[in-house]
């Protein structure tokens, strides 16, 4: 199948060299300079598993401007914040055939992709995988190979021939994707999971395994996941996890799976880079704003998280 990564960064990376490796073919797509630099001057991007085994990856490479192909999918892996500036730049390339797919955190993607592409040709999807662009030019995959899984499940709820064919490359990939039938509530669940984890260790500074290991964490972490079910609830939106379930997952996320892990939006504080927080905790609040529920805690952890980034912006 023929791909286009519509963002090389961390998880484009990692997403498109897996299925590159599982016999596509996979061109990256790319606007940060100094990124698309090293890769040229490198002939690739050095790739690690867990800091070790360093080793040069080709790739192709092209700007949204440089680029001509027709891809049968894009993957969109871009920053909540970016994606609106790649689909302009890349929108002379986008015709009625191409299917859109992305596992991007939080909400706020799909109604923008939807204004390029078809929403028969729209598939999300939810990525529990960890990844870390170190620097321009150099990609660590966490984990062992076959580590992490997917959710993903097309718009219209309905998969059609080329989700299976998705699915078959991502399985083949060793991704372990796993088809849903529930689009809003396969995103939503994952927006509140990285409700509690991604902006409690951001904030915070911290691995998300001192999170988990701290004894108030299930407290916290049942606090946020209240407030965003009550919301689901008014929604009408379908959680694929019960609350139970959920905060369950986010323990052993964090205590078992994951603990040394700094999940991304901390990796972009720390690289004084805007976070997704308001396409996460900010998007629960206003979810609930339009069904009369006052989100406090989510509304509060917005504001905290911002905070920080107002705090390192000053130092
Ligand atoms: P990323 O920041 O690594 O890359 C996104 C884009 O930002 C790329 O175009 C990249 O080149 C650019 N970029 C990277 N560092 C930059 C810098 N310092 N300055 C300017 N531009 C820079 O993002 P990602 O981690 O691949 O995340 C993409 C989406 O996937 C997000 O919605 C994220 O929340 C989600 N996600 C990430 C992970 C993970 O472990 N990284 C896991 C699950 C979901």
């Amino acid at each position: 199948m023929k791909f286009a990564m519509i963002g090389a960064g961390a998880m484009g990376l990692r997403y498109g060299i897996l299925l590159q490796e599982a016999g596509n073919d996979v061109t990256f797509i790319d606007t940060w300079q100094p990124h698309i630099d090293k890769i040229r001057e490198q002939g690739g991007v050095y790739q690690m598993r867990d800091h070790k085994d360093r080793h040069l990856v080709k790739i192709k490479l092209e700007t949204p401007e440089s680029y001509n192909g027709d891809p049968d999918m894009l993957i969109f892996f871009t920053k909540q914040m970016q994606l609106n500036d790649y689909l302009k730049r890349c929108s002379h390339f986008f015709n009625d055939k191409q299917y859109a797919f992305t596992c991007m955190n939080g909400m706020g993607h799909i109604e923008k992709l939807q204004k390029y592409f078809a929403d028969d040709k729209i598939i999300g999807g939810t990525a529990l995988i960890a990844t870390v662009l170190p620097g321009p030019g150099e990609v660590d995959f966490m984990g062992k190979r076959g580590a992490g899984k997917l959710n993903m499940c097309p718009l219209t709820e309905k998969p059609d021939e080329m989700t299976h064919r998705l699915f078959d490359e991502l399985q083949k990939a060793d991704m372990n994707p796993t088809l849903t039938d529930d689009f809003t509530g396969t995103l939503m669940t994952k927006v509140i999971f990285n409700s509690v984890i991604n902006t409690i260790c951001t904030m915070f500074e911290i691995p998300m395994g001192e999170f988990g290991n701290f004894p108030g964490a299930a407290d916290m972490a049942r606090q946020l996941i209240d407030e965003a079910y009550d919301i689901c609830a008014r929604a009408d939106i379908h959680l694929v996890s019960s609350r139970k379930e959920e905060l369950h997952a986010i323990d052993i996320n964090t205590r078992i799976d994951m603990p040394l892990h700094y999940p991304s939006m901390y990796q972009d504080m720390t690289k004084d880079r805007p976070t997704e927080v308001d396409y996460i905790n900010g998007y629960i609040a206003n979810l609930g704003r339009q069904y009369h529920y006052e989100a406090k805690t989510h509304l509060f952890m917005t504001q905290a998280v911002h905070l920080a980034e107002f705090h390192r912006q000053n130092l």
